[in-house]
């Protein structure tokens, strides 16, 4: 048989080895692209809703009442930032500001520390993946609670994540600026319990997170203790680089909505249902939910969406991840806000409890059950709570 081909047979040829030629490429680039992704590109679809967020109006919500969140909206004068210290002799620091680290507390501090930073060179067979340096842990203040709440917090177990810990509150406050070494943050939002003012601040805390660069984004509220070494375990269970809202349900079936769309040609009234964790108790995020979360909640675009379903912030946290974005919140008992009984906590599980908390109701106190200082020196019962979780510390009893 010749080899030699007539015209259109050698047209026919060319073609098919270009045709060959041109998948080859789209096959090593798609696989290429499969691995690596196209970089500073964000490929995520944004969901519906947002497209028309300016027509979102919500009419009723049914289930039950959440978090005890006030809605209403008050008009807030400028915040001033004269603060009265009330009982700043109550709260001496002194024990906890050695600088150098001759005593108990410090040595003690400095171990655990070392403990949680050096899993990395321990034998153990799977590579740590998060350390407490990967964390932001932010805590939501305000003025009137600086010398109570916050005050409570540096004393304990803020000291065990200094570096990793932010206080985000409304006013400027020096004396306060000094304890935390510069952790104060005015996001000279308005001061008060209402809806726009702590979504304000959620905000501020999500955006000041993003630009940290930290793996995790880890929120609670200034009546929390954090065990800081149980945050670090939990986290390390999780992959940064996946979509995680790890946190606590207050309420027992899922929140329920209805989004009005009045403005579109065709009235809509949509049921929505999603379910949030209680900011009280605490929630994290993984970084690969916030980047997602970036184009429609970053850069202070978190408020406009709790503006458009007037829900406070912990709500509007639980909307934009589940329902927006599609990421099922996972349930973590181990975070605890006073909504729930703090007595029903037994002593032997103190050390696997992430968050704990505390309220007073009326007359009684929702405080852990645990031995101690007595209750006039300890009424929130936190002082007797960490030295039972680290008993070196200086101001525990020996
Ligand atoms: N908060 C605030 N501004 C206020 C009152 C409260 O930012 O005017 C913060 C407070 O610091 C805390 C959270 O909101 O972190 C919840 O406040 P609180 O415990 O008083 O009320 P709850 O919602 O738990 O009943
Ligand atoms: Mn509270």
């Amino acid at each position: 048989m010749s080899l030699s081909l007539s015209l259109p047979q050698r047209y026919k040829r060319t073609l098919q080895a270009m045709t060959l030629a041109v998948a080859i490429i789209y096959m090593t680039l798609v696989l290429y692209q499969n691995a690596y992704g196209y970089p500073n590109i964000q490929t995520i679809q944004l969901p519906l809703e947002v497209a028309q967020q300016e027509d979102i109006q919500p009419v009723v919500v049914a289930s039950q009442q959440q978090d005890g969140h006030q809605q209403q909206h008050i008009q807030q004068h400028q915040p001033t930032t004269v603060i009265i210290r009330k009982d700043v002799l109550s709260f001496n620091f002194s024990d906890i500001e050695r600088p150098d680290s001759s005593s108990i507390s410090d040595t003690g501090r400095n171990l655990l520390l070392r403990g949680l930073s050096q899993r990395s060179v321990t034998a153990t067979p799977k590579p740590p993946i998060t350390e407490l340096d990967d964390i932001f842990i932010s805590v939501k203040t305000t003025k009137n609670y600086h010398d109570t709440r916050l005050a409570l917090i540096i004393k304990t177990w803020f000291q065990l994540a200094r570096d990793q810990t932010w206080f985000f509150t409304d006013v400027d406050d020096k004396y306060y600026q000094e304890k935390t070494k510069g952790h104060l943050i005015n996001t000279n939002c308005s001061m008060g319990h209402f809806r726009k003012a702590l979504c304000c601040k959620m905000s501020a805390e999500l955006d000041v997170f993003l630009e940290s660069g930290k793996k995790w984004f880890c929120h609670f509220d200034d009546d929390n203790y954090v065990n800081v070494p149980r945050l670090v375990r939990l986290l390390d269970d999780y992959s940064p680089t996946v979509d995680w809202y790890l946190g606590k349900p207050s309420i027992s079936s899922p929140l329920e909505i209805h989004l009005d769309n009045k403005n579109s040609s065709v009235p809509t009234n949509k049921k929505i249902t999603f379910w949030f964790a209680t900011g009280g108790a605490g929630f994290c995020l993984s970084r690969a939910l916030t980047l997602k979360m970036l184009p429609i909640a970053g850069g202070g675009k978190f408020i406009n969406i709790g503006d458009r379903i007037r829900f406070p912030d912990d709500v509007t946290m639980g909307f934009i991840i589940e329902h927006l974005l599609k990421v099922p919140l996972t349930v973590v008992d181990n975070f605890h806000s006073h909504l729930e009984p703090m007595e029903f906590i037994r002593p032997e599980t103190f050390h696997d409890q992430v968050s704990f908390s505390y309220a007073r109701m009326k007359n009684e106190w929702n405080v852990v059950k645990i031995d101690g200082f007595d209750m006039k020196t300890d009424p929130k019962r936190f002082y007797s709570l960490h030295c039972h979780l680290f008993p070196y510390f200086s101001f525990c009893p020996r």
